[in-house]
């Protein structure tokens, strides 16, 4: 397979490598989620991953433009452009408007990346609000010479295309092996060959989800949409795209056949896969009673799971694999995560407490440059991971008493710390949010009741009264003593 088009494994922070557009300097397209039931473990490995390399590509002082789509129309049953389409049918069963469903599933993905601590994209554009668009890149394709009619319906002609160009360059499939492996496909009577797919089709009578086109009411095709999106917010060549491995075959190769069709060349420069989720060994799926949800791991409520696990301890579990590897899930991985990233904020904690010496025992630059090595190792996570805890084993022997360090590296460690672990991975300390806030109502209510005590000095008893009153009806009870205030929520 082509290492280029396979994974974008030479990323080596050279801003060279990416075709300048301006702005940005990256474009990052990512397919996102098809919005018609609750986000679940394979949606939070794509937008992990993802937002890891959106995170150093920033750190990294790129302007990145990352554009991850919504697919909210003509996302078929079947990849064979079979089938009721997901959210129509979705809307159907609970009697619902298809755009109601969209809105639902959009704010609950929202909810679950933003506790998964995944930044938002640049932009999230969504496939029904990209029709003429994507009208236009049909005519694009049918003026090419490269897409055929069929009652209304517009199919993409694969034969065709691979005389020209060659199709399958990404999945290593050949035109040939589909012909032979395809032929007895039925229902298939419109299209030319069976591999063919759609780029418009016409809507059933049944159908709700339908826009007026020269060749029929009817709806795009769920591959043009990333092709059309991709182009439009990124231009015509851009830089990396990314997306679970299940789409490699047959979404990403359609994306590629059609922007060649299209545009005369390729749009992508690197492509990167996800590889997939398995739950003790096997592939999560609805009928295997094993499909996992984000809101049942958060909460703990499923037959599979032995207790709830925290937005970060999954964050931190799907970090430390590769992201190009599988990853199976079970209550025992899980739990040695939790008690992995106990350990790494217990030391972050530790760190802080340090006390310097006139000599460092550890080479702190080399440490951060062996990160740095990891990541630009095709994003290789688990790697830098194991370097920290080589760090973690570090702050622990200097709280000991075993090794030492001095002022300027402690200085150096601690940055290390927070770029690695907060600003790369995106990991926050769960128990310090809470605490977090607390401390900075102590400090607010501070500043209030000694402004109060001030005023009360002054003989202010005007503002000093009013600040009582007010901070009574907010729900706060404050009690003067002998040496100032106490102060409780109610
Ligand atoms: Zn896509």
């Amino acid at each position: 397979m082509n290492s280029k088009l396979h994974i974008y494994n030479t990323l080596k922070r050279k801003k060279e490598l990416f075709v300048p557009l301006n702005p940005p300097n990256v474009g990052l397209y990512v397919c996102g989620p098809t919005v018609y039931g609750e986000p679940h473990l394979g949606h939070a490995r794509s937008a992990i991953t993802y937002d890891v390399l959106f995170r150093y590509l920033m750190y990294s002082e790129y302007k990145v433009r990352y554009v991850r789509n919504i697919t909210d129309v003509g996302h078929l049953e079947s990849n064979a452009d079979e089938g009721e389409d997901k959210i129509a049918k979705k809307a159907r069963l609970d009697q619902l408007e298809p755009m109601e469903v969209v809105q639902f599933y959009t704010n609950f993905y929202h909810d679950k990346m933003r506790e998964l601590n995944n930044l938002p994209p640049s932009i999230e554009p969504q496939a029904s609000g990209h029709i003429i668009e994507q009208q236009a890149m049909v005519q694009k394709i049918f003026d090419n010479g490269f897409a055929y009619e069929k009652n209304g319906s517009v199919y993409f002609d694969v034969e065709k295309y691979n005389k020209t160009f060659k199709y399958g360059k990404l999945s290593g499939r050949i035109v040939e092996d589909l012909q032979s492996s395809s032929r007895d496909l039925e229902g298939q009577d419109e299209k030319k060959n069976a591999f063919d797919f759609a780029l418009w089709k016409k809507a059933e009578p049944e159908h709700i989800m339908r826009w007026p086109s020269e060749w029929s009411d009817g709806f795009p095709g769920w591959h043009l949409e990333c092709s059309v999106m991709s182009t439009k917010y990124l231009g015509e060549k851009f830089d990396i795209h990314g997306g679970g491995m299940d789409l490699l075959f047959p979404h990403h190769e359609c994306e590629i056949a059609q922007s060649t069709a299209a545009n005369g060349e390729e749009s992508v420069q690197y492509w990167m896969h996800n590889n997939m989720i398995t739950i003790d060994g096997q592939k999560m799926g609805k009928s295997l009673g094993n499909f996992i949800t984000l809101d049942e791991l958060f909460n703990g409520n499923h037959k599979r799971l032995e207790k709830a696990y925290s937005p970060m301890t999954i964050r931190f579990f799907i970090l430390q694999a590769h992201y190009r590897s599988t990853l199976d899930f079970s209550n025992d991985a899980l739990q040695a995560s939790e008690k992995g990233l106990n350990r790494l904020f217990a030391a972050i904690t530790t760190l802080n407490k340090l006390k310097t010496s006139d000599k460092s025992s550890l080479d702190i630059q080399a440490l951060k440059q062996k990160c740095f090595d990891a990541l630009d190792d095709d994003l290789n996570t688990p790697i830098v991971f194991a370097h920290l805890f080589d760090g973690v084993k570090f702050i622990n022997s200097v709280a000991s008493g075993t090794e030492s360090i001095t002022a300027s590296d402690l200085a150096g460690l601690k940055q290390l710390y927070q770029d690695f672990i907060f600003d790369i991975a995106g990991l926050k300390d769960e128990s310090d949010n809470l605490s977090g806030n607390e401390n900075k109502l102590d400090e607010v209510m501070d500043i209030l009741l000694n402004t109060r005590l001030e005023a009360k000095k002054n003989k202010d008893f005007i503002t000093s009264d009013k600040i009582r009153d007010q901070l009574i009806e907010a729900g706060i009870i404050i009690k003067d003593t002998k040496d100032g205030f106490e102060w409780e929520l109610k």
